[in-house]
């Protein structure tokens, strides 16, 4: 079980478990710029049970690092959807192993559609994704979809290949589209305001409900005073 910490948002009635570690390696992951220590120990469901008790949530979003490189999710989501009795939501994921069992919701980051692109930004190509993606969705989960828009890399003819694989399946899934922000060690510059125009424009031309964002370093670093849900307090 990797689960190393558990947050909660009153606002929004819901419990959030982290997983540590991911399977992709992508160069542009915003962990990198975060530098957190690595967790000094992880929680097993009898643990998690006793923090949680008397807190008001009707979903539990599982969140990264990359929750689904966790053996223990499928025991972790029984436990919540059959013994909490609430929702369960990927918070995100890359998709590279999506689950369905005992989930309701997920939103996965497609990064690229092109398995060249893909395979150089995360080290594994997209195909797998796309079609755990269109699985999800043919299961009934409730679903959402974001990529990485970065103007030097991929770029618009990527994107557009990612809005219409997403439109084919369903032009309604809510899409997000986060412009790029700038890494250590990788090349490429964040996207202009024009730039970033352009894609939520071409985004939007395919899909009923796209939503982006457009951060700087130090924005990304201080969501929680940008965004409430990100004002959370630690539980375990
Ligand atoms: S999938 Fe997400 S957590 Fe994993 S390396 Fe990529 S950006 Fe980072």
């Amino acid at each position: 079980m990797a689960i190393y910490k558990g947050t909660y948002s009153e606002r929004y009635r819901r419990l959030t478990l982290h997983n540590h570690l991911c399977n992709f390696r992508c160069l542009g992951c915003t962990y990198k710029l975060k530098n957190a220590p690595n967790p000094e120990r992880f929680f097993e469901i009898p643990e998690i049970a006793k923090a949680i008790e008397g807190l008001e949530f009707d979903t539990v979003h599982f969140m990264g690092g990359e929750p689904t490189t966790n053996k223990g999710l499928p025991e972790l989501l029984a436990f919540f959807k059959h013994s909490v009795g609430v929702r369960t939501a990927l918070g995100h994921t890359n998709g590279w192993n999506l689950v369905t069992k005992d989930l309701d919701a997920t939103n996965v980051s497609i990064k690229f559609h092109d398995d060249n692109l893909a395979r150089e930004y995360t080290g594994l190509p997209a195909g797998r994704v796309l079609g755990n993606f269109r699985a999800a969705y043919d299961a009934g989960l409730a679903m959402k979809a974001s990529t990485v828009f970065i103007p030097g890399f991929g770029g618009l003819g990527d994107l557009e290949k990612i809005v219409r694989f997403v439109e084919g399946i369903d032009r309604t899934i809510p899409f997000h589209v986060m412009g790029y922000v700038p890494m250590p060690g990788a090349p490429w510059k964040r996207p202009t305001d024009a730039e970033m125009a352009d894609a939520v424009a071409l985004a939007s031309a395919h899909l009923d409900h796209v939503g982006f964002s457009h951060l700087t370093v130090e924005e990304l670093l201080n969501t929680e005073s940008r965004d409430d849900r990100f004002v959370v307090r630690r539980v375990f």
